[in-house]
């Protein structure tokens, strides 16, 4: 799934591309594409794209009118589109502008999970979907993570992955960050205090910056095994910090991949999958 560095690096491409384009028209290609009533899209219509911004792993396309927020999920695309064919392949929702290309919500797959949110620019921000998320990386201290850890006791890998509690990492960077931590994806997020928010949010700046790094470099969004890290991905493959071998925890999900000697003073981790049987 596209996270925090692909999908602001996306919103800076776009901007560059797009923005002062005049929207003709906003076509839904699926009945599941558009998820909101009001404000109804045509409010944009004949108005210039001000830029596409992006809140979380939501892209923010700003008219003066309208608001449109598009959520990738996990196989979705928001394409330069030059053909404009009438039944573009997974395609979910087109948006024309009065010259030059379109913009192609697509998503691979059959899960139609992608979708476009129509928000009156003024409420945006307080507004489902956006009003429940989390800050971003960016606003947030120590003192203001360490606050968000004691609200939310869990595991930190759950954590991070958690929209409402910190916006804009997935499973991959999940993974990045408890290892660039030195702390076990499994540590409870209320012992780790401000010592711990300290640590987690400098390999949160850090693993952030490097993906915007490694995606400013792209003419288009990387797939997955394209993007910087160390431990996402690599199961079986030696720790680049270390060399011991990098574990893995499965989920029906996602994968919680780890380093024993940076992360858990060597304890391998229960595997959810087999402890489950076992119980
Ligand atoms: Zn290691």
């Amino acid at each position: 799934m596209p996270e925090l560095p692909e999908v602001q690096a996306h919103a800076e491409r776009l901007t560059d591309a797009f923005a002062g384009r005049v929207l003709v028209q906003f076509r839904p290609l699926t009945f599941t594409a558009l998820r909101t009533v009001q404000p109804a899209p045509e409010a944009a219509y004949g108005e210039a794209l001000t830029d596409v911004g992006r809140r979380g792993k939501y892209l923010l396309l700003h008219f003066p009118s309208v608001t449109f927020a598009v959520h990738l999920m996990q196989g979705g695309r928001l394409l330069v589109d030059q053909k404009q064919s009438a039944k573009p392949r997974g395609g979910q929702a087109r948006f024309v502008f009065d010259e030059g290309p379109a913009l192609l919500l697509t998503e691979a797959g059959t899960e139609r999970r992608a979708g476009v949110w129509c928000l009156d620019p003024a409420r945006e921000l307080t507004t489902p979907p956006l009003d429940k998320l989390g800050p971003e990386p960016a606003d947030l201290d120590p003192a203001a993570l360490a606050a968000r850890f004691a609200a939310h006791p869990m595991r930190l890998h759950g954590f991070l992955r958690d929209q409402r509690a910190i916006a804009g990492l997935g499973r991959r960077l999940a993974n990045e960050v408890c290892h660039r931590a030195r702390v076990s994806p499994f540590a409870n997020t209320k012992r780790l205090g401000v010592e711990g928010a300290e640590t987690v949010l400098a390999a949160i700046r850090e693993t952030v910056a490097e993906g915007l790094a490694y995606e400013r470099t792209r003419a288009d969004m990387s797939s997955s095994a394209d993007r910087p890290g160390g431990v996402h991905g690599r199961t079986g493959e030696p720790c680049p910090v270390c060399a011991d071998t990098i574990r893995a925890v499965e989920y029906s999900g996602y994968t919680v991949c780890y380093c024993p000697t940076c992360q858990t003073g060597g304890k391998v981790l229960a595997d959810n999958t087999t402890s489950r049987f076992l119980r």
